[in-house]
C-alpha cells in the first residue's frame, strides 16, 4: 500500500533560487535528452536508451564547466531522462492502438513545474525533528510537518504550485492488510447529486462558495478586464491560478472526507467503470458536454481516493460495466428509455416507480453480484 504526503515548503530567497535551478536543469536536460533522440535516430533508425542517455549525463557532469550540474543530486537529473522515455512508451502505445497521438514536445518553462528523488536518501532526507528537508545543492529547507510521516519514504517530487513550493512524498505503509466482510452497497454519481447509493440516500453537490474569497469565476473577468502585458494583469492572472489552486483543493478535501465515511461504514462499494463508459460513449450517439467531461474527472478523481482508502483498509472497491445501468429497470430487467431530464424511473413492465439515480445504484449493486465485474480492485 501507497500513500501520499503532501507538505508546504517554506524556502529562503537563496533556496528558492537553487530549486528553481533545479527546474531550470532537469527541463534542459530533458529537452536536450529529447533533441539527442530525435537526432541519433534520423542518423540510425533507432534511438538511445535511457539508461545510454543517464551515462552520458554522467560524463558530462564530468567536464569543465559543468561543475554547476555535479553540484546537484543526480537523482532528479536521471530522472528526466526517464520522464522522456515514458512520454515516448505512451506515444507508441497509442500509436499501435491506432490513436493518434501527439509526439513527445520539448517544455517550455511555463510546462514544467517539478522534478522527482525516485530514491530516497540519495540527495533528499527529511529531518522530521528540525522540521527540515535536506535537498542536495539547495540546504536544508524548512518544511510545514502538519502531519506526521507514516511507513517507509520512497519517491519525492518537489512542485511549483501558485501559492509556493510543495514536496510530495510517496511512502510504502506495508503489505495491504486482509479484506473485510461486512455491509456493501453501490452508488451512482450524477449531475444533479455527488452520489446516490444502494438504499436510495444520497450525498448533495458541495457548493463551494466564496466564504471569504473572490471565487473562480470573479478572478477570471479581472483578468479579462485587465490590459495584455500590464503588471496588473500578470497579478490577476496568478490570482486566477490561486482560485482556481483553493478550488481544487476543496473538492479535494471534499473526496476524501467521503472516500473515508464510506470505507469506514461499508466492506464492498460497487462503482460503474468509468473506462468502459467512455469506450461506449465514444462508439454511441452520446453527445458530450464539457459538464459531463468535467464531472468525469472529478469522478475519476474521487474513486482513485475511494480505491486507495479501501486498499489500507481492507474493503474492496468493485468496477462493474456502466451500460444502461438508468435505462434498465431493477425490478424486472425491462429497459425503459428516459431522457436526461426525466427523474424518475417509472417502469410499465413491473409498475416499479423509484429516484432515476437510485434505480441506476441497485442495477450496479445487482450487476457487482451478477458476475458482471469490470475490474476488482
Ligand atoms: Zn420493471
Amino acid at each position: 500500500v501507497k500513500r501520499v504526503f503532501a507538505y508546504k515548503l517554506k524556502p529562503t530567497k537563496p533556496q528558492e533560487a537553487a530549486l528553481v535551478g533545479y527546474l531550470d536543469a532537469t527541463r534542459h536536460l530533458y529537452n536536450a535528452a529529447l533533441e539527442h533522440r530525435i537526432a541519433v535516430y534520423k542518423a540510425t533508425g533507432r534511438g538511445p536508451t535511457a539508461v545510454e542517455q543517464q551515462r552520458e549525463i554522467k560524463d558530462i557532469r564530468r567536464l569543465d564547466g559543468w561543475e554547476w550540474l555535479a553540484d546537484l543530486s543526480f537523482n532528479p537529473l536521471k530522472e528526466a531522462v526517464i520522464q522522456l522515455d515514458k512520454s515516448y512508451a505512451a506515444f507508441f502505445r497509442r500509436v499501435r492502438r491506432g490513436e493518434k497521438p501527439g509526439f513527445p514536445r520539448f517544455k517550455s518553462a511555463r510546462r514544467w513545474s517539478s522534478f522527482t528523488f525516485a530514491t530516497y536518501g540519495d540527495g533528499i532526507k527529511l529531518d522530521g525533528e528540525a522540521r527540515r528537508l535536506y535537498l542536495k545543492g539547495v540546504g536544508r529547507v524548512r518544511i510545514r510537518l502538519h502531519r506526521d510521516l507514516e511507513g517507509q519514504p520512497r519517491v519525492t517530487t518537489i512542485c511549483r504550485k501558485a501559492d509556493g513550493w510543495y514536496a510530495h512524498i510517496t511512502c510504502d505503509l506495508g503489505p495491504a492488510p486482509e479484506l473485510r466482510t461486512g455491509p456493501c452497497t453501490a452508488i451512482d454519481v450524477g449531475l444533479e447529486s455527488f452520489a446516490t447509493f444502494a438504499d436510495g440516500s444520497k450525498i448533495a453537490n458541495p457548493r463551494h462558495g466564496r466564504r471569504g474569497h473572490i471565487g473562480v469565476t470573479t478572478a477570471q473577468r479581472t483578468v479579462s478586464r485587465r490590459r495584455r502585458g500590464s503588471t496588473r494583469r500578470r497579478k490577476a492572472v496568478n490570482g486566477l491560478a490561486r482560485e482556481r489552486q483553493r478550488e481544487a483543493r476543496r473538492r479535494r478535501d471534499f473526496h476524501h472526507k467521503t472516500a473515508r465515511v464510506l470505507v469506514d461504514q461499508f466492506a464492498t462499494i460497487a462503482v460503474e467503470d468509468l473506462q468502459t463508459a467512455n469506450l461506449v460513449r465514444r462508439g454511441g450517439a452520446y453527445k458530450r458536454g464539457l459538464n459531463r467531461s468535467i464531472h468525469d474527472a472529478g469522478w475519476r478523481q474521487f474513486v482513485d481516493i475511494l480505491s486507495s482508502k479501501a486498499e489500507e483498509a481492507g474493503c474492496q472497491v468493485v468496477k462493474v460495466d456502466p451500460r444502461r445501468t438508468s435505462q434498465a429497470c431493477s425490478g424486472c430487467g425491462s429497459i425503459v428509455m428516459k431522457a436526461l431530464s426525466v427523474r424518475t424511473h417509472d417502469c410499465p413492465d413491473c409498475g416499479l416507480v423509484l429516484d432515476r439515480d437510485h434505480n441506476a445504484a441497485l442495477n450496479i449493486y445487482q450487476r457487482a453480484w451478477a458476475g458482471s465485474v469490470v475490474e476488482a480492485a
